[in-house]
């Protein structure tokens, strides 16, 4: 049977974010509540975030190219994000960061013999495709917005809610 049906964004089995992506957003969103007034190295946000340094560099290096984060040199430099990446689709940053590849690995290494006439590849397709949509409207600045929620419900400051991870 050439294939498994391991449904996956990405790399990953299952319906998940890989790696990379799922560090995107939380670099995004850790330096979205950042203190403008602090600087923020790619070590201390690689801390922040629970991620080793090298990883966190590489998915700094790609939002600096997307134009979502900013790396200043110098004094008084470090790691901002931009008001294009504040506004920045979840679901556009998603399809960046994911690609548009069959999430069923239909052309993988051998490829599978089905992918010609496959009906289950267009409409994992179509799936894959309703999910990034249903991000589409959902900005990195919504995600870390509470102003709209009741303080009872809020669940405290979205600063401590990010940073205190679970190991
Ligand atoms: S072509 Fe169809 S059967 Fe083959 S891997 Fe893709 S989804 Fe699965």
């Amino acid at each position: 049977m050439p294939c498994t049906h391991r449904v996956r964004l990405g790399t990953v089995s299952g319906v998940r974010l890989t790696r990379f992506t799922d560090l995107a957003l939380r670099i995004a969103m850790r330096l979205a509540v950042a203190d403008p007034a602090e600087i923020h190295t790619t070590r201390q946000v690689a801390e922040a975030v629970n991620a080793p340094y090298t990883h966190v560099a590489k998915v700094v290096s790609r939002l600096s190219e997307l134009g979502v984060v900013e790396a200043r040199r110098g004094r008084g430099g470090g790691l901002v994000l931009t008001e294009r990446g504040r506004d920045f689709s979840i679901g556009a940053l998603m399809r960046e960061l994911e690609g548009s590849g069959d999430v069923a690995g239909c052309d993988d290494a051998p490829p599978c013999p089905l992918r010609a006439i496959c009906r289950l590849r267009k409409a994992l397709r179509e799936a894959q495709e309703a999910f990034y949509a249903a991000l589409d409207p959902v900005t990195v600045r919504d995600l870390v917005d509470r102003s709209n929620e009741p303080l009872e419900q809020s669940g405290g400051p979205v600063l401590i809610q990010l940073t205190d991870r679970p190991s």
